[in-house]
């Protein structure tokens, strides 16, 4: 397994986040990740890359504990994630956006360039290399956000609803490019509310609600399954983007 979340769990102060969540991720695959908002699914994505230290429980990496593990340490260790809220560096230009995370791995400023450039033609992004990152669109924004993500050349990558807001040709699009990108050998776990696109993306799902995993399995299983259908459309916890 490359990844194994053991019993997590998150609290905020009386909050619950993450409820005692066990789930593996088989290296080369892509994990789907649903629940209602407020699940604690963009949590789960926290804990795991270090900036949301958790309360209980255990998560390992390769074999290797990284929980407890500084965000810093685990990005070196082959972890990324994008954000659901996108965070490009507006004033600098999208290579240079990229260019952010070619220096996780890489000190020499040519090299740094060279795996930015790479990451932007995986998302097709190569043509507004130059612009600043404030003029790119919504869609451009995200993929941009996949880019930064890429270029520290993780093992692991975290995709948090990075179709989300986008219009049913980008949808399609991103499809593809998370396809491309696991094809290259990236394990990938992606939270997504578009129902379509997880099914056509993962083999496997997790589904989280109210910080606790309430099923686990084949896309078709877990949309049979009457506590997930609750938990979508139940009165409690109910979704209107789901
Ligand atoms: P999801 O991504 O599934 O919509 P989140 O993981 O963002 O859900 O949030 C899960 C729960 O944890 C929510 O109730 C949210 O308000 C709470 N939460 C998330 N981050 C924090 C934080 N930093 N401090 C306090 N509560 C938080
Ligand atoms: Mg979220």
């Amino acid at each position: 397994m490359l990844l194994q979340i053991e019993s997590v769990t998150k609290r905020f102060g009386g909050l619950c986040a993450l409820s005692d969540v066990s789930f593996d991720l088989e290296e080369g695959t892509i994990l789907g990740i649903i629940g209602p908002n407020g699940a604690g699914k963009s949590t789960m994505f926290g804990c795991i890359t270090g900036s949301t230290p958790i309360s209980d429980g255990k998560i390992v990496f390769q074999g290797r504990q990284i929980s407890g593990k500084k965000p810093h340490q685990i990005a070196k260790a082959g972890i990324a994630r994008s954000y659901q809220i996108v965070q490009p560096f507006g004033n600098m230009t999208t290579l240079q956006n990229a260019m952010v995370g070619g220096f996780c791995k890489h000190s020499d400023y040519k090299d740094a360039e060279q795996i930015a450039i790479s990451a932007l033609k995986t998302v097709g992004l190569e043509n507004k290399k130059d612009s600043v990152a404030k003029t790119l669109n919504l869609g451009e924004r995200k993929k941009l956000e996949i880019a930064k993500a890429l270029a520290t050349q993780p093992k692991l990558l975290l995709l948090d609803e990075v179709m989300a807001g986008l219009t049913t040709q980008e949808v399609m699009e991103m499809v593809q490019i998370i396809k491309k990108i696991n094809a290259s050998g990236v394990t990938i776990m992606v939270i997504e509310h578009i129902m379509e696109a997880i099914m056509s993306l993962s083999k496997h799902i997790v589904v989280l609600s109210f910080g606790k995993k309430i099923a686990e399995g084949a896309p078709n299983e877990v949309s049979e399954n009457q506590q997930v259908i609750d938990a979508y459309f139940g009165i409690e916890g109910g979704d209107e983007d789901a």
